[in-house]
């Protein structure tokens, strides 16, 4: 039977910050499965890619530290029960950086949420030109900052529910995917992933708890 190289032992590699006794020893253990072993390498490969990219972008101005991405592949594998095959799948995603959010989140001390706001998307105009939410949600003249409206179809959305838990909703049209996720990565590295659910017509997804922050989200 083949014993495979583990995923953190590959993400060791790929993002390896000193030589030492323990590490070389690493090194050349992956090095030499990886000569022989296709699934291996293709894994390694990604990360690799992964871990040049987080160079180029933390030389370009520090839009992802090298250490949010490796915490950002640990918790993947360490929270979630993914497949190699979606790893690499979201590996993709993050790579090209396609079909992005950005939300911003913001709490009060009590820890709910009183903000939101989108800053770019390729897939959905939320660039509304009034104030965040403001359409359907102004009553009495206080605007709600806790929805984010699609300008193209309301049916894509993004709420606040009981002031703590985030509600993204797209329409089931939008994804390629019968079976879609979303991930969350916050500008701290930590990630969140969803498995969307499929409501009539549309695809939604919770999360609760989450901190105040800047968020890239991803859909696949
Ligand atoms: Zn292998």
């Amino acid at each position: 039977m083949i014993v495979h190289l583990t995923f953190d032992e590959m993400a060791d590699v790929a993002f390896i910050e000193e030589l030492n006794d323990d590490s070389k020893e690493l090194i050349l253990r992956v090095q030499s499965h990886i000569l022989d072993c296709t699934e291996c390498k293709a894994m390694y490969d990604k990360l690799y890619a992964l871990r040049s990219t987080a160079d180029r972008l933390v030389n370009d101005g520090p839009m992802m530290q090298k250490s949010a991405a490796l915490r950002f592949i640990r918790t993947l594998t360490d929270n979630f029960t993914l497949t190699q095959d979606r790893v690499q799948r979201w590996f993709d995603k993050v790579i090209s950086e396609t079909s992005e959010l950005y939300l911003t989140v913001v709490k009060t001390q009590l820890g709910r949420i009183t903000e939101i706001s989108s800053l770019s998307s390729d897939m959905f105009d939320f660039g509304y030109a009034l104030p965040i939410g403001a359409r359907g949600s102004e009553t009495h003249g206080v605007i709600d900052k806790t929805v984010l409206i699609d300008d193209n179809d309301t049916d894509n959305r993004v709420s606040v529910v009981d002031g703590n838990c985030l509600v993204v909703q797209f329409r089931t049209e939008n994804f390629a995917s019968p079976d879609p996720h979303i991930l969350i990565v916050s500008d701290t590295g930590d990630v969140r992933c969803s498995k969307l659910s499929q409501n009539g017509e549309v695809f939604e997804a919770r999360f609760y708890g989450l901190e105040a922050g800047e968020y890239r989200v991803y859909f696949e």
